[in-house]
């Protein structure tokens, strides 16, 4: 398939975001987890209703695998996934994201994070990759597909190979910029330190993999 363009809008909020609206560029992961999180409770409210689906709280969980070797960061989740349509609609026009609906009927309190009421959730990952690689496979579908794209100039979906329901998302890492080394976000204890600071009510495990070296 060949590269779609994302929506106008879309091209300018996601150059509007990624230079102004996050102050930290670290919440990048408080904003996948989240989604990875709900992807989860999808599918625990499916099998609440759904008999043939039952829900084993140890088979839901999120994974985060820093690499150095590939300068990339991977987030696996174990929930509902997403058809390709579905990775077309959510991923491919940040006005669509149920977070970008400015919540105007929520007053906006003190120190309250700027995102909570103006957020774009999942591109939040291109203030620190270059490249953003998502492939899924949705729940009760046999064929798994793979997003892929650079930023602001569209996006890729095409047939990959996943065996398990699910979500994986891999950020391959900007290279350092004067203020900002991103080798942080490979870092163990820098990456506990976010996910403690941010998503630390998340209610399944989030483990790491972490390969000596
Ligand atoms: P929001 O989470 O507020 O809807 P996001 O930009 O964070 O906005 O995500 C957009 C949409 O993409 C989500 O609503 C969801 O449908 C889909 N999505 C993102 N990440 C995942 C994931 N890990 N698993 C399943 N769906 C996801
Ligand atoms: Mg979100």
């Amino acid at each position: 398939m060949g590269k779609r363009k994302f929506k106008a809008e879309s091209k300018r909020l996601l150059d509007l975001m990624i230079n102004s609206i996050y102050s930290q560029r670290e919440v990048f992961l408080r904003e996948l987890i989240s989604n990875a999180s709900d992807a989860i409770d999808k599918i625990y409210y499916r099998a609440l209703t759904d008999e043939n689906l039952s829900f084993n709280q140890s088979d839901y969980y999120i994974k985060i695998i820093p690499n150095k070797e590939t300068r990339s960061l991977t987030l696996i989740d174990t929930g509902i996934g997403m058809t390709q349509e579905e990775l077309e609609k959510n991923l491919g026009t940040i006005a669509k994201s149920g977070s970008f609906n400015f919540k105007s009927e929520n007053e906006v309190k003190d120190g309250h994070d700027i995102i909570g009421q103006f957020g774009v959730g999942f591109y939040a990952a291109f203030m620190v990759a270059d490249v953003v690689t998502v492939k899924s496979k949705a729940l009760g579908s046999d064929e798994a597909f793979k997003w892929e794209s650079k930023g602001s100039d569209g996006y890729t979906i095409e047939p990959t190979e996943k065996e398990t329901v699910g979500t994986e998302i891999t950020l391959k890492l900007k290279e350092n910029e004067d203020d900002e080394n991103f080798e942080e976000y490979l870092q163990e204890y820098r990456l506990k330190e976010i996910i403690k600071k941010y998503s630390d009510f998340i209610r399944y495990p989030i483990k790491m993999d972490v390969t000596k070296s």
